[in-house]
């Protein structure tokens, strides 16, 4: 289940629509993402990861992301990646076929460790951007001024 929060600025108006979670399509989406990585279409960092670690898994959860430098806001992917802890038991119990596995947030915290955050760059001033945190205030990327959120624009979606 997934969730949109809308954020506005009391000062300018400018808005930010964030969407945070998984949705039904969730397991299609994990496999779109994981094959865009191995492929090289995400970037080297992430491409290397899996050739090193097969068994390695991506946080494919939507988020939004804040650049340290210019303030810009952006919906996109978490896209960390975990390598497997001594929770994971590999298959067992499921018949997974190789190269269908998804995994969500849960998983992830369970059963793998974190081996990196994923290098996101800021598309308008090349900066690099964090995940904002549930709890993180947003600033409005054009006049700094704290965001609100909008309590009309609070939406589930699957
Ligand atoms: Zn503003
Ligand atoms: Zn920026």
């Amino acid at each position: 289940m997934g969730r949109s929060i809308g954020y506005r600025c009391p000062s300018c108006g400018h808005e930010h629509m964030s969407n945070r979670g998984v949705g039904f399509l969730f397991p299609k989406v994990y496999l779109e993402t994981a094959e865009k990585a191995k492929a090289g279409v995400l970037g080297e960092e992430i491409r290397k990861f899996f050739e090193n670690h097969p068994d390695g898994a991506i946080n494919a959860e939507k988020v939004t992301l804040c650049c340290d430098s210019c303030g810009n806001l952006m919906e996109g992917q978490d896209l960390s990646m975990h390598v497997p802890n001594e929770n994971y038991n590999r298959g067992v119990g499921t018949q997974v076929p190789e190269g269908s596995q998804y995994f969500m947030e849960d998983d992830l915290e369970e059963d793998f460790t974190k081996f990196a955050d994923y290098p996101h760059k800021c598309i308008k001033c090349g900066g690099s951007m964090h995940v904002v945190r549930s709890d993180e205030n947003l600033f409005c990327p054009e006049c700094g001024t704290p965001m609100e959120i909008d309590p009309d624009s609070l939406m589930m979606w699957d």
